[in-house]
């Protein structure tokens, strides 16, 4: 079996959620195996290339993958919040949803110019998050090369327009 494979048979999907239509893969289950958690931690730490300074996790499943991969790179962990969540001085980043606009934000001071920053989620779809999270931390000053996703829905062109951004994009899974 694949690392692939493995990983894949533990993502479970729902169908119709949060709306009719979506088919949403669940990580839960992926997490909840020992050897899948492990799995996709160490596929994810093993894609990356060269010095990180910073794994930066976006909230919320990101916030649980960017820890396990910064212990094993031996860097630590900057948290892409929602808005109204970080006690300190914020910057923030705004970007389009499919009704409306949604806002992420880091501390100011989250990071030192030219901190090596890899981005982490579970998952990239249109990549509207991720790109968001990728002009935040460059307007923060930090070089951002790399993003890792567990999942990557190729058909929504995120990973892509991701990679017009100047980001080698690795995901573990992909779904059509
Ligand atoms: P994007 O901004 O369209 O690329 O959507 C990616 C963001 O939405 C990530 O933060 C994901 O956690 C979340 N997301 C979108 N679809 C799914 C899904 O099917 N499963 C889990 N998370 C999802």
């Amino acid at each position: 079996e694949s690392a692939a494979d493995a990983i894949r048979r533990r993502i479970r999907t729902i169908p119709d959620f949060p709306k009719p239509g979506i088919q949403f893969r669940d990580i839960t289950t992926l997490l909840l195996d020992p050897e899948g958690l492990r799995f996709a931690v160490e596929q994810m730490v093993a894609s990356v290339e060269g010095p990180i300074d910073l794994v930066a996790g976006i909230e919320a499943r990101g916030f649980v993958f960017a820890p396990a991969v910064a212990l094993a790179l031996g860097a630590g962990v900057l948290l892409v919040r929602k808005d109204g969540k970080l006690p300190g001085a914020t910057i923030a980043e705004d970007y389009a949803l499919e009704y409306g606009t949604d806002r992420i934000t880091i501390h100011a001071d989250a990071c030192t110019p030219g901190a090596r920053v890899l981005l982490v989620d579970d998952l990239i779809a249109t990549g509207g998050t991720a790109r968001a999270a990728v002009r935040l931390l460059r307007k923060a000053g930090a070089t951002v090369t790399q993003a890792a996703f567990v999942i990557d829905l190729p058909d929504l062109g995120g990973a892509d327009a991701l990679r017009g951004d100047g980001i080698t994009v690795r995901s573990l899974v992909a779904y059509e």
